[in-house]
């Protein structure tokens, strides 16, 4: 058996009912991994910097006011498992009119799944979106979260992998789900597909 099969979980339930669940609720694809897969690298939060993206600085859910990659380190330990999920797209969606409503697509369904998940005993089960949160979800406003208030959608709100110094494209790749670099400079007529991938930490 290779490596990577070995460090993919044998589909037990629960955990076959939050991969049907996820399929149900919209994801192209769903596994479920273990954590120790997960490469948290502190070059990843650079790539979050301004002008790469909007949302560095501007919200709670994104680098420098989340949690860093040292404390990501320890904080994930505290999970075994995670369902990943992914949303395959048409890549002009992620430049046009579209873009934001596909984000919010994928907070949508890993707070979904987050839900199920705690509902069915997985008590601390939390939910990592793709990109950030503030364009999606406050982009005319401040956000209310560091102004000392609430969040404005607490059942929506998370941070992305990114964020938290998740390296995406590699851990796609190591579940066989290869993914193209999709930079806002790239022009989406030269990449052939696109998909944002989320993730619902377990335990
Ligand atoms: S949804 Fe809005 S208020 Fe909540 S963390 Fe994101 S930017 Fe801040």
């Amino acid at each position: 058996m290779s490596n990577r099969r070995k460090r993919l979980l044998p589909y037990a339930s629960p955990f076959v009912m939050l991969i049907r669940k996820a399929i149900s609720l919209g994801a192209s694809e769903a596994l479920l991994i273990s954590t120790d897969i997960l490469s948290i690298q502190d070059e990843i939060i650079e790539m979050c910097r301004a002008p790469k993206c909007e949302g560095f600085g501007q919200c709670a859910n994104c680098p420098p006011h989340v949690m860093g990659p040292a404390e990501a380190r320890k904080w994930i330990k505290n999970f075994s498992e995670a369902l990943l999920v992914k949303q395959d797209l048409p890549p002009s969606d992620l430049f046009g009119p579209n873009e934001m409503e596909r984000f919010q697509r994928m907070f949508t369904l890993v707070t979904s799944l987050e839900k199920i998940a705690r509902n069915r005993g997985f008590e601390q089960a939390t939910g990592l979106g793709a990109g950030s949160c503030k364009p999606v979800f406050c982009p005319e406003d401040v956000c209310s979260v560091l102004q000392g208030k609430a969040c404005r959608l607490p059942h929506l709100a998370r941070p992305s992998l990114e964020a938290l110094g998740i390296n995406v494209f590699e851990l796609a790749k190591s579940v066989g789900w290869p993914m193209n670099k999709i930079l806002r400079e790239t022009d989406p007529r030269t990449v052939s597909s696109a998909a944002l991938i989320g993730m619902v930490l377990l335990c």
